[in-house]
């Protein structure tokens, strides 16, 4: 369990001062960092396979969209093997603002050939074990099934850390059995795994490729063949990216090169005004008043009381760009627009209004209320988020006083790390993931940010 719900509606009067959310800090400076960053053109993991381009067309126009966010989002410990990297694009048209489908987000995974074939040998493995032990009678607890393995990726790290200390993006991380992290490059086990040609000076701890090795041949043929048989249906073919003098200027790339565990400080008061907290709990079934004018107060001051959270749960960090925690609560800019209504329920565990939906995601975890994967239609869980900063970040050249205004981008992606349809190990494959935009809220008093 993390130590911390990022969700502070669950976590308020405790003791924590950081919290499982990696925050991510843009700048002009690349230092280290070579893939995650904020505006630029997007760099494929194979430069040979990018992207249909009609996965990076706005839904409205058809027009090619630019790259808002690219980030490199390899989890080794909870998806051994794969190459991941995920995009946001936007469409820079003022007039698909607001509008669904503007802002798009794709997942591009490159699986190393044998992935599969070592994680079945694992789990043989375990299942041997476990059968020992039984046999043996040991009453010691079996141990955790794959699925768990890393779930604690950062929070395993956030522990043993002291609150402000070590930066898990530096390069220091690099020996830790927990340095892996979706900013940094090439400081994972499993890089020269993944890599079609493995370098042959780094000293590599036991990988997959060396289970494979143990593996007995028939036990890994089998696997491989189920595994190829989704190459029967192949994808429709894709389609071209114009020229880059023909595509839309990009943002200017800004990097996303340093990183931090978020951090609260513990001894501030409450900055939601109690009148609104009152108000919201008031909200709760069975003590609501139940009249017109009361609904439409409740429903004003818990759309308060929302962006109030957002806006002061950023203050506390102003420079963050994005946060990113995989399965984790996206920190919502407000519970009653379309995507509120989505993930708010779940989020906050009360006013649950939202039917089935949400109960069958839990059951089958990921994060309640995301639509599920289209690629194999399994849950989708939250990873990461944009924060308004990344606005200033991304228009620090533009001109116009009329800028984006989405008060957050929150991705959400398949929790299996599926791979596209038909495609093998080895090849790099990319699957539409969720885009759930939260756009800044028109009020009297103008914008809110
Ligand atoms: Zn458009
Ligand atoms: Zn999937």
């Amino acid at each position: 369990m993390a130590p911390y719900d990022s969700d502070s509606s669950a976590g308020e009067g405790d003791d924590f001062t950081e919290t499982n959310v990696l925050l991510g800090y843009a700048s002009r400076d690349p230092k280290d960092e070579s893939i995650s960053r904020l505006g630029g053109r997007p760099e494929w993991l194979d430069e040979n396979t990018p992207p249909s381009a009609a996965l990076a067309r706005c839904h409205i126009c058809k027009d090619l969209m630019v790259l808002l966010l690219q980030l490199d989002g390899e989890l080794p410990d909870r998806f051994p093997g794969h190459e991941r990297r995920l995009y946001v694009f936007s469409c820079r048209r003022k007039t698909c603002r607001r509008r669904e489908g503007s802002i798009r987000a794709l997942r591009s995974l490159r699986i190393a050939p044998g992935t599969a074939a070592a994680a079945a040998s694992r789990e043989k493995k375990r299942v041997e074990e476990q059968a020992a032990k039984s046999r043996a009678k040991e009453e010691k607890p079996a141990p955790k099934p794959p699925s768990n393995l890393g779930e604690t990726l950062f929070g395993a790290q956030t522990i043993g850390s002291p609150s402000g200390s070590a930066n898990p993006f530096s390069t220091g991380a690099a020996g830790s059995a927990f340095g892996s992290n979706p900013f940094s490059s090439g400081s994972n086990p499993f890089s020269t795994e993944t890599k079609p040609e493995p370098k042959t000076t780094t000293a590599v701890p036991p990988t997959t490729a060396e289970k494979i090795e143990s593996l007995p041949k028939t036990f890994a043929e089998t696997l491989s063949l189920n595994n190829n048989q989704p190459a029967a249906s192949p994808a429709p073919p894709p389609e071209p990216w114009p020229a880059a003098a023909d595509q839309p200027p990009p943002y200017p790339a800004s990097y996303l090169s340093e990183a931090e565990y978020e951090t609260l400080d513990p001894v501030s008061p409450p900055t939601v005004p109690q009148t609104a907290r009152m108000d919201v709990d008031a909200a709760e079934p069975g003590k609501g008043g139940g009249g017109g004018k009361e609904d439409r107060e409740v429903f004003e001051s818990s759309m308060d009381a929302a962006f109030q959270r957002f806006a002061d749960r950023l203050a506390q960090n102003p420079e963050q760009a994005i946060r990113y925690e995989f399965s984790g609560q996206p920190l919502l800019y407000s519970k009653t627009d379309a995507v509120g209504k989505l993930l708010a329920p779940a989020a906050t565990g009360a006013n649950n209004n939202s039917g089935g939906i949400t109960i069958a995601s839990v059951a089958n975890g990921g994060t309640p209320g995301m639509p599920r994967c289209g690629g194999c239609g399994g849950a989708r869980a939250f990873e990461v988020q944009m924060a308004p900063r990344a606005i200033a970040e991304l228009e620090a050249d533009e001109m116009s006083l009329e800028g984006m205004d989405w008060g957050t981008v929150i991705v959400g992606v398949c929790e299996r790390d599926c791979q596209a349809r038909g495609v093998e190990e080895g090849q790099v494959g990319y699957v539409e993931e969720w885009a759930g935009v939260q756009w800044e809220e028109l009020t009297g008093g103008g914008k809110r940010r």
